[in-house]
């Protein structure tokens, strides 16, 4: 069954639907896309939205164990409130995953807080999904500086380095603790990802969610139509995500 590791349930689909996810299942499912890692939209954007958002996809996720698997933010700006919001989602809400979008969030990966959370991560074995490949806060060896620094939590580059930095990501994936999702990069360098790097470290995502449109079609063919061996896009799609997740707490 395959993951789509990258999907936000985005702010026009909570304006519209509320917390319910049928209309927004409906575009991957043509595709036979069945499960997700579901990150929020309003979390990242607002750091006062934080915590009804984070509630929200554990709600979707309590409903839909089977299809998702929730993924919480946090503002590191926030400090002490961000530790204590990150410490709720995983002991009380059974978050497996935190994603950050230090370009849109608007902090620095040096950050103090940020620090403490990777050391948390670690602890707890949650992974964190940082969005990558823009300057000047989430470029791919920024996150590879991390991952130096804290060799037992596991990072995830969230797309690869997108268009321009996906050779930085190349780099990245260096370092063990370093796993890089295949969204929103080039046909090309998804090829380079899968020749040179441990591929049971690759992830594939589309992004969906973020707006209405399905973005699910054309980032999956960008993957299957990739020259790449199909065991190999077999294992991107549907062994590693469930591989990480087993790691995980
Ligand atoms: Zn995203």
């Amino acid at each position: 069954m395959i993951t789509d590791c990258h999907t936000h349930f985005g702010i026009p689909w909570v304006d519209r639907d509320g917390d319910n996810p049928e209309n927004w299942l409906k575009i991957p499912e043509m595709y036979g896309v069945k499960k997700f890692y579901l990150y929020g939209h309003y979390n990242i954007y607002r750091e006062k939205s934080v915590q009804a958002d984070n509630d929200r996809l554990a709600r979707i996720t309590k409903k839909y164990p089977e299809t998702f698997t929730p993924v919480a933010s946090v503002w590191p700006q926030a400090e002490q409130d961000s530790v204590t919001e990150v410490l709720r989602c995983i002991e009380e809400l059974n978050f497996k995953l935190l994603k950050f979008h230090p370009w849109i969030q608007g902090f620095s990966l040096a950050h103090p807080t940020m620090k403490k959370i990777c050391d948390i991560a670690g602890q707890y074995k949650v992974p964190i999904i940082f969005h990558d490949g823009t300057p000047c806060y989430s470029l791919p060896e920024q996150i590879a500086g991390l991952a130096r620094q804290f060799p037992k939590t596991t990072f995830i580059l969230g797309h690869g380095g997108i268009l321009w930095a996906w050779r930085s990501a190349l780099e990245a994936m260096r370092q063990p603790n370093i796993w890089t999702m295949l969204c929103g990069s080039t046909m090309l360098a998804f090829e380079m990802f899968c020749e040179k790097t441990d591929t049971d470290r690759l992830l594939w995502g589309s992004d969906y969610g973020f707006s209405l449109i399905d973005s699910v079609g054309y980032r999956l063919h960008e993957l299957t139509e990739a020259r790449i061996p199909v065991p190999i896009i077999e294992k991107i799609l549907t062994v590693n995500p469930t591989r990480l997740l087993e790691m995980s707490y």
